[in-house]
């Protein structure tokens, strides 16, 4: 899929905007003015023109509830209104011309809702492999392998992924041209102009694969659609990016031509890989692949915050977090942003609640996640749970399973926060060593795990028993790691 965005007519190529005006002509000869959709009072095709373009790309939505998509029940009014906003039109919720106009340009097949409306989590490797399953007869094979290749560096440049290109077998990204109905592919073609391209997010099967419409006129430069472009940006789809309502955006959904000695990237698109795969690995900086770093074996290393997540424990520093599960002692390392797209670096404090939701703290904000998913709302002002306005930040929280209580750790004091009437609780702030004597500095990080807590200051640890009220042991603060 591929579709710049299309600010004015003058970006796409010659006979692009030729096709899209005998198009025009055709929808638009019976359509003028705003005109609210009645099909049988109108241009039946324009109609079906919209029709169409609303079920392909805004008939979907997330469910918050699990990973995947429910069928979005809403009007045609209403899809009309969040295509008007993804594209900033003004939202009148009826068809009018400007949003004819855009309808009708050449795009991506991917949808602009639905779980594509939201960054998913990439692949969770950095080597990845492509293979160009067959070609298409407008170019010579020599420039579609120059395409595809450039295409691939554009992305490669921001990020520390790495790209090989095999030529036999399965491949991540499998890249191929068909029409219509094309493989096994669930979505299909539409000839000429509408939809270019299509890709599918990271995955097994189809994950990661990209598709060409061979129905269109693919070349090397400004006439017909440009194929490195289509290709970096149905490129960033199979790397887990949606569509971006940033015009200068290589994801934006629309097609628009810009000279490819130019490095298509906005600073939004290099944001968006940037917070799934993190910045280029240089040199003096290349961390092993293994999946415990050694970093996290040194002596002196310090947690910026801890949660459990049912059985596991999740140890979190910059922008990396470890999992440790209960009867595997070897650390699986992370990026934060591959496990939850869109937190940023650097998390203060984290904690798992009593409905299995972990709540993640930075600064005065804070997310509440349900499995892979940031719930929608989020962040929310830490001032939303009770704190009052001159607490700026949370060092670490834990909430006791038992009593359906949260502690929050705030220097050397603590707040308790009632889980089931989700208000804080009056008499607070207190010391934190009056209720955990033995703890008497700040703590970095801290959970709870079998009725006991684990508090944590620079590369030490505590093992603390609230109901003798006091420690039990003192261990390093990689104890849980096998190093
Ligand atoms: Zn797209
Ligand atoms: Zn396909």
């Amino acid at each position: 899929m591929e579709e710049k965005a299309e600010s004015s007519p003058a970006r796409t190529g010659m006979r692009v905007k030729m096709k899209a005006l005998s198009l025009w002509l055709v929808t638009c000869t019976a359509v003028s003015g705003a005109l609210p959709i009645h099909p049988e009072k109108h241009n039946e095709e324009g109609a079906k023109l919209v029709q169409n373009y609303l079920n392909k790309f805004y008939d979907i939505e997330p469910d918050p509830n699990q990973l995947g998509w429910r069928i979005n029940a809403e009007s045609t009014a209403k899809k009309l209104q969040k295509m008007q906003q993804f594209f900033g039109l003004k939202v009148t919720e009826k068809l009018d011309n400007e949003t004819l106009e855009i309808m009708k340009k050449p795009r991506c097949g991917v949808p602009d809702v639905g779980l594509y409306g939201f960054t998913l989590p990439g692949w969770k490797k950095n080597k990845l492999t492509y293979r160009i399953v067959n070609y298409t007869p407008d170019m010579s094979k020599e420039d579609v392998d120059k395409a595809v290749e450039k295409a691939f560096k554009v992305w490669s440049a921001v990020t520390p992924l790495i790209f090989t290109r095999i030529h036999k077998g399965i491949a991540d990204i499998m890249i191929a041209f068909g029409t219509k109905v094309h493989g096994h592919c669930p979505r299909y073609f539409d000839g000429p102009l509408g939809v270019l391209a299509h890709a599918f997010p990271p995955g097994t099967g189809l994950g990661g694969d990209v598709h060409f419409d061979e129905d269109e006129d693919w070349t090397t430069g400004s006439a017909g659609f440009n194929l490195f472009l289509v290709a970096a940006h149905e490129f960033g789809h199979a790397l887990g990016l949606s569509h971006s309502n940033d015009q200068s955006a290589l994801m934006f959904p629309n097609y628009a031509y810009i000279s490819t000695s130019e490095f298509p990237l906005s600073p939004d698109d290099i944001s968006g890989i940037q917070s799934i795969y993190g910045p280029p690995t240089n040199a003096s900086d290349k961390r092993p692949a293994t999946p415990t770093s050694p970093k996290i074996c040194g002596s002196q290393i310090s947690f910026d915050a801890i949660t459990t997540l049912r059985q596991e424990v999740i140890f979190l520093k910059g922008r990396h977090l470890w999992r440790v599960y209960p009867d595997n002692s070897e650390a699986e390392r992370e990026l934060i942003s591959a496990f939850w797209p869109n937190l940023p670096p650097g998390i203060e404090a984290a904690y798992e609640n009593t409905k299995d939701q972990i709540l993640l703290f930075k600064g005065n904000k804070f997310w509440v996640i349900s499995g892979y998913q940031v719930l929608l709302g989020y962040p929310k002002n830490i001032n939303t749970l009770g704190f009052p306005k001159g607490v700026k930040k949370v060092d670490a929280a834990a909430c006791n399973k038992n009593t359906g209580k949260t502690d929050f750790f705030i220097g050397d004091k603590y707040w308790r926060f009632d889980e089931n009437s989700q208000s804080m609780e009056k008499g607070y702030p207190r010391l934190t060593v009056d209720e955990f004597p033995g703890i008497s500095q700040r703590v970095d990080a801290v959970f709870q795990q079998k009725g006991l807590f684990y508090f944590f200051h620079g590369s030490k640890q505590w093992e603390f028993d609230p109901i003798a009220k006091k420690v039990i042991r003192e261990m390093k603060s990689n104890s849980w790691i096998n190093c």
